[in-house]
């Protein structure tokens, strides 16, 4: 019988085999025929600590049987305030700058990022009000980027043909080109441009553009990309729904730039990647500009789900394993196991552009077939996917991002099935 269900992302017309998951633990998927995967991807950047841990399943069933589901508007619960407690205090610091001292749940990346540009237009949208200016809606975008798939959230992402039926619902940006190596300046130069035009804001996703092809590019040029927003007053938004939680080697990527956003988005990890919870984090100007009596200035947001409580307990948990467990220990070690490794995937002649930082690791199958939307991708997954590994290379671009207690045993596989991918696909296109 075909199954009713529409997956994300998934080309049902190629009727590739859809694998049925039964459970997993740590970074193991079993199937119901019996067989297993390697999740080499923590299931989509979410399940960081690996799947089920213990304490964040005891965490939801917890809650579950104590308070499931409450409506945020005008009401809390201790799960959401020790979440928002916590966030604050891990939050990204620097001498002289506002903190990021508010926290707005929601559900999803799109949905953090989403109210990141519904608070930054907002902002200045109040700020008109009390006469302080013109109000502003430009938004600044970095090339090859991927926030998400609702419309603001597409709107500020690449565009290309996964997003061409919906272009007339898309508003306009201005697009900042990428810094390439050796072409920082000119990203650096043709910011300074567009920031002389008082937009609203600047969104990059710092370090690494995740879906955009896994590009990296230097601390150096993240810190003088928010040096010259905050020149220009122009509000500086993080995207760190893939970066946070420790991917980068450290808990945000903006820490290792010594930048303080004006706005952070964070999701995925946020719980453990359990259950779907994610939050937007403003400084005090963004949060006071819509602290008010007037009707006019309240920010309208919301979603039925918003702070879910056991999304809320679970995000707790996770905060209290960062706190109590080597996670950090976890990643270096998981850090210098792909850096061994990929030293030797490195050498051989099918691969281009090794590339890591911290537990995110890339590399550039040299195909004839290149490109994000090449007929290699499949090709690949099935391969990988014979050899037992979850991997969804983007193109040509194959990548890991396994969860932190992946073993040495199952990187070696991972990293065996990488080889054989070069050997195979190297020489065959
Ligand atoms: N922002 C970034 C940087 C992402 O990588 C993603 C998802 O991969 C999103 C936003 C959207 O998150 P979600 O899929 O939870 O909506």
């Amino acid at each position: 019988m075909t199954s009713p269900v529409w997956h994300p992302f998934t080309q049902h017309g190629l009727n590739e085999p859809i694998p049925h998951v039964v459970r997993a633990e740590g970074a193991t998927l079993h199937l119901a025929d019996g067989s297993s995967l390697i999740d080499g991807i923590s299931s989509w950047w979410v399940t960081t600590h690996g799947h089920c841990h213990p304490r964040i399943a005891a965490a939801i069933a917890h809650q579950a049987g104590q308070l499931d589901q409450l409506i945020f508007a005008g009401y809390t619960h201790e799960p959401a305030e020790a979440v928002a407690r916590g966030l604050v205090d891990l939050m990204p610091q620097a001498p002289g700058r506002d903190p990021l001292a508010h926290v707005f749940f929601s559900d999803s990346g799109s949905t953090a990022v989403e109210v990141a540009l519904k608070m930054a237009l907002g902002y200045w949208h109040n700020r008109a009000l009390d006469g302080l200016g013109e109000a502003r809606s430009r938004i600044l975008v970095l090339e090859h980027s991927y926030h998400g798939d609702t419309i603001g959230a597409m709107s500020i992402g690449e565009r290309g043909v996964y997003n061409a039926a919906w272009t007339p619902l898309l508003f306009d940006v201005g697009t900042i080109p990428f810094p390439h190596p050796g072409r920082e300046q000119e990203t650096l130069a043709a910011l300074e441009v567009a920031c002389a035009e008082q937009p609203a804001a600047f969104i990059v996703e710092p370090l690494i553009l995740g879906a955009g092809g896994m590009l990296i590019y230097p601390p150096h040029v993240l810190r003088a990309m928010a040096d010259i927003c905050a020149r220009h007053d122009v509000l500086f938004i993080a995207d760190e729904v893939m970066t946070g939680w420790g991917r980068t080697g450290t808990l945000f990527a903006c820490e290792q730039a010594g930048v303080v956003p004006d706005i952070m988005a964070v999701a995925k990890g946020i719980t453990g990647g359990a259950i779907p919870l994610a939050a937007t984090l403003a400084t005090p100007r963004i949060f006071e500009a819509h602290r008010s009596t007037d009707r006019a200035r309240l920010f309208y947001h919301s979603s039925s789900y918003t702070a879910n409580a056991i999304a809320c307990a679970a995000a707790a948990e996770n905060l209290a394993i960062w706190a109590e467990e080597d996670v950090r220990g976890r990643i270096a070690v998981l850090t210098q196991g792909i850096t061994d490794r990929l030293a030797v995937l490195a050498d051989h002649a099918a691969f281009a552009n090794p590339r890591q930082i911290g537990t995110i690791m890339a590399i550039d199958l040299i195909a004839a077939d290149a490109g994000y939307l090449s007929d290699l991708a499949p090709r690949l997954r099935a391969f990988f996917l014979e050899r037992g590994l979850l991997l969804r290379p983007l193109g040509n671009t194959i990548y890991l991002m396994p969860p932190y207690c992946i073993d040495a045993q199952q990187l070696d596989a991972v990293f065996a099935a990488l080889v054989a991918a070069g050997d195979y696909f190297g020489s065959a296109s």
